[in-house]
């Protein structure tokens, strides 16, 4: 049933007081406050009984303007749960064996309790490169569970650190009631940090799951089957409302800066104060679903404020996860 926004709500979604919606919108970014919140306790005890607080050591390669924003966000966060978190440098001219050497460094730091390998990597280190880096991190300080171990463990369906993209999806789907077992779920996208390790949690929790990309043929069709829409793929407002079922819960994973003032005004039509930060600061961060589908979609993440602050909450649960010798004790 679609509805009118109170102008508070329509102001703090940045859409115009009469903007007709009818989806429910996921609040990622609160979401994450109150996991954060929960975390606290966990984060204090550990202190007090090894006197040091769970620590992160994060290894940034190179000057990739998009990873200095992600890792900073990582810092700061860990930081203010009172997460020791250590950013590891290596400048854009060093070798796989020096990025290699620092994470077995890592890997024997008695203050790190996870590790995590911002990508990507420079392309100069070759397309293995960050595969055999993240197969070097121990796997039980391996909080972003890409080495190769770990995803074997996802697909066997054992415990370990699960990428936290789609792992802060499903807690943000069962935090919302949103019901997973039995629904039918497409995932535009087959990334092996979002889309498969995505399908792989829908799979274990009982979802009929399609995974779509590229050569998908009738993608829209597809995806308008879906119970539960999930896109991945990088590319601005690319999922228009005949993409969805109405009712349909979509979730936004794309983070995409817009330069093109044509491209910009085109998503932001309809959201004329998200328009105007757009012509005064000559780029907006939009997802992969146009704004439009919160006409037809029963649920939706918001970006920003949906998906991101959600993986940053789920690294610091998995680095608390692995201070508290989760994963060290299921190893063997
Ligand atoms: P990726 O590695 O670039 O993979 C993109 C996937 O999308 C590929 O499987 C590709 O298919 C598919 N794809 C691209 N264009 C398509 C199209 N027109 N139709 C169907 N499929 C298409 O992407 P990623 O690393 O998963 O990231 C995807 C997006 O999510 C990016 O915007 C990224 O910034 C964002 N992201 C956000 C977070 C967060 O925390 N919010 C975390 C991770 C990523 P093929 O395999 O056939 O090429």
């Amino acid at each position: 049933m679609p509805l009118v926004l109170p102008a508070a709500l329509a102001f703090l979604l940045q859409l115009p007081y009469n903007y007709t919606m009818s989806a429910r919108i996921l609040d990622g970014a609160a979401l994450a406050q109150t996991i954060r919140t929960e975390l606290h306790p966990r984060v204090a005890a550990l202190a007090a009984k090894r006197g040091r607080p769970p620590g992160l050591g994060i290894v940034l390669v190179g000057d990739n303007p998009a990873s200095e924003v992600y890792v900073r966000n990582k810092l700061r966060a860990a930081a203010e749960l009172g997460i020791r978190a250590d950013l590891e440098r290596l400048p854009a001219t060093a070798t796989i064996d020096d990025t290699l050497e620092l994470v077995r460094r890592l890997n024997g730091s008695p203050v790190h309790d996870g590790i995590l390998v911002q990508s990507p990597l420079p392309a100069a280190m070759g397309a293995e490169a960050a595969q055999r880096v993240f197969d070097a991190i121990d796997s039980a300080k391996d909080v972003d569970g890409f080495s190769a171990e770990n995803v074997g463990r996802l697909v066997q369906k054992r415990d370990g650190p699960v990428a936290c993209t789609p792992r802060g999806i499903l807690e943000l789907l069962d935090r919302y009631g949103i019901p997973v077992s039995g629904a039918r779920a497409v995932i535009i996208g087959r990334s092996d940090i979002v889309g498969k390790p995505m399908a792989l949690l829908l799979l274990h929790r009982d979802a009929t799951v399609t995974i779509c990309h590229t050569k998908t043929r009738g993608l829209e069709a597809v995806a308008a089957s879906a119970d539960l829409l999930i896109v991945a793929i990088g590319r601005p407002a690319f999922v228009t409302t005949g993409f969805v079922r109405p009712g349909a819960t979509v979730i936004d994973v794309g983070m995409n800066t817009v330069t093109d003032p044509v491209l910009a005004r085109s998503i932001l039509a309809g959201q004329p104060a998200r328009l105007e930060r757009f012509e005064s600061r000559g780029s907006i961060l939009t997802g992969d679903v146009h704004p439009e589908v919160a006409g037809v979609a029963g649920a939706l993440t918001p970006v920003p404020g949906g998906v991101g602050p959600m993986t940053i909450a789920m690294l610091l649960a998995s680095t608390v996860r692995a201070a508290e010798g989760e994963w060290q004790a299921r190893r063997h």
